[in-house]
């Protein structure tokens, strides 16, 4: 016999899980839900991130259905000011405990495990260990087992460097930078980041805000990367006019594109996109979100490298294989080069529904709890496999500007199939998560006179879908060449 017996064992209680969850437990009155995760504490890889992260893009479309995540005002000050608020690293912590004391465990049909390492199983009994007890359960689950574990979220404290470190270098990650006022009587006379994703970004700018002259600070660089502008997607709540907008805009860039990279510099132009560097040509693109000012804070930093991945770092110099760039005795090396959502591994794709497994994916791109909360919308409400999986595609997670096309396509297509459907059309008006559902809703009911000039803008991007289908297609194949060792 079994140890526990639940409905449906969750994986992963990070920010899928709990989307996933939240909305489960309110959608259908009298499942039992297990959740277990080897963290101590809700949350995921936000536990283990460095403490200066904040959410990208604005609070408002992230966390779960059921409770707001941020204050709703403006920020004043800042490289975000005169913009919606971004959750910082304590208060999307802070909010994920909440969730779970006074949502999910308040409800009395939640078991939570925290500290527990889900071992597999099949035939509906599954295995767990306890990580410090070393105790191992059985659970027999009635209906499904959820994987929320599939972005495989990486981060510098718990990755392990592809490069090697001799002896006596100075390294850290980021989240050991507020601790250096304890060295302050050695403190580092040279700074060197690893690594060119938004991590690396965050890290210079904390390292200029906190004073750092820029010619003090070496940036290795070997992609440089397309970035959305904040400004351009804001809630809908303060302005649906600008995300449709920002809609036309990339629809109508598909259009008049001959490709990926084509559309990103036609995007740059109508201030959608922005890069450090307006003269190197961006080959990454992981949807990161990012303000003006931020990028004018970077663009301080002017001695980058970007003659590919770091071999070796050693006290005072940068390997690049036989290349030895030399650095300022006493430089702090810090390693941002952890992939955290790890783009070539989750191009393989599945199902979300395969009989009794949920495999919790994207079914829009970048909306990451959205995608969660509408798959246990579809549990519920959709009685097979047979119809949820047609309104859940697992949207692609596409990582450089030839293959974005496909990303946007895919959105455009899964958009029209749930808008289309009443009852998805229905959870999308009432789901926080959705960028645009509520307020649509609300205008709506309000019979807003807006309603037709958004309308005419709606127009406009259904007579672009035949250009963005072609260059999606294009890029489609591109994506899946690429992918396909
Ligand atoms: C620094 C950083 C900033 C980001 N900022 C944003 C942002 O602003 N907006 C945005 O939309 N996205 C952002 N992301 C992307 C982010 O990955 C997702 O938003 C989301 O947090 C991923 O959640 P998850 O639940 O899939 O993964 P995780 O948070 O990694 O949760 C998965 C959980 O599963 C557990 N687990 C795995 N295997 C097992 C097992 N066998 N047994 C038990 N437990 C297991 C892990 O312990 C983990 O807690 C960011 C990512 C990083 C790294």
């Amino acid at each position: 016999m079994s140890d526990i017996t639940t409905d449906y064992l969750i994986v992963g209680a990070g920010a899928v899980g709990l989307a996933f969850a939240d909305t489960l437990i309110d959608e259908d009155s009298d499942c039992h839900i297990t959740i277990v995760d080897r963290h101590a504490r809700p949350g995921g890889h936000w536990n283990d991130a460095y403490s200066f992260v904040a959410l990208h893009q604005p609070s408002a479309t992230y966390g779960v259905n059921s409770l707001e995540l941020c204050t709703d005002r403006v920020d004043t000050e800042g490289h975000n000011a005169a913009m919606y608020p971004l959750a910082r690293h304590a208060e999307i912590l802070a909010y994920y405990d909440r969730v779970m004391r006074e949502k999910l465990l308040p409800s009395g049909r939640v078991t939570y495990l925290p500290l527990t390492d889900y071992r597999g199983g099949a035939d509906g009994v599954h295995s767990l260990r306890g990580i410090l007890s070393g105790a191992e359960q059985s659970v027999a689950v009635r209906r499904k087992l959820v994987d929320a574990t599939w972005f495989q979220t990486s981060v510098p404290a718990t990755h392990t460097p592809s490069f090697a470190v001799a002896p006596g270098t100075r390294r850290a990650i980021p989240g050991d930078l507020p601790g250096l006022w304890l060295e302050a009587a050695n403190p580092p006379q040279h700074f060197v980041i690893l690594g060119g994703g938004k991590t690396a970004m965050d890290t210079a700018v904390w390292l200029i805000e906190a004073g750092v002259a820029p010619d003090r600070i070496d940036w290795v660089r070997p992609r440089d990367s397309w970035m959305f502008n904040r400004r351009q997607l804001q809630p809908a709540h303060a302005g649906l006019e600008g995300l449709v907008e920002f809609q036309l805009a990339l629809v109508e860039s598909a259009t008049a594109a001959a490709n990926g990279r084509a559309m990103c510099h036609l995007l740059e132009t109508r201030g959608v996109m922005l890069r450090i560097d307006p003269a190197v040509e961006p080959a990454m693109f992981h949807f990161a979100v990012i303000s003006e000012g931020e990028v004018a804070l970077m663009q301080q930093i002017t001695r980058v490298h970007r003659q590919g991945r770091v071999t070796a770092i050693e006290p005072d110099a940068i390997l690049f294989g036989e290349e030895r760039v030399p650095v300022p005795p006493g430089t702090l090396f810090i390693d941002c080069t952890a992939t955290a959502v790890p783009f070539s591994a989750r191009s393989d794709t599945r199902p979300f529904f395969d009989g009794d497994t949920i495999t919790l994916q994207l079914v829009q791109t970048p909306f990451v709890p959205y995608s969660a909360a509408l798959a246990a919308f579809l549990e519920v409400h959709f009685d097979t496999d047979e119809e949820r999986n047609p309104l859940c595609n697992p949207a692609p997670l596409t990582d450089c500007p030839d293959t974005y096309p496909y990303a946007v396509m895919a959105n455009l297509l899964s958009g029209a199939m749930l808008s289309a459907n009443p009852k998805t059309e229905s959870f999308n008006s009432r789901s926080r998560l959705h960028p645009t559902g509520p307020e649509i809703a609300r205008l709506k009911a309000e019979r807003s006179p807006r309603l037709a000039s958004l309308a005419k803008v709606g127009e406009a991007i259904r007579a672009n879908l035949p250009g963005v289908i072609k260059l999606g297609m294009a890029a489609k194949a591109l994506h899946e060449s690429r992918h396909e060792t």
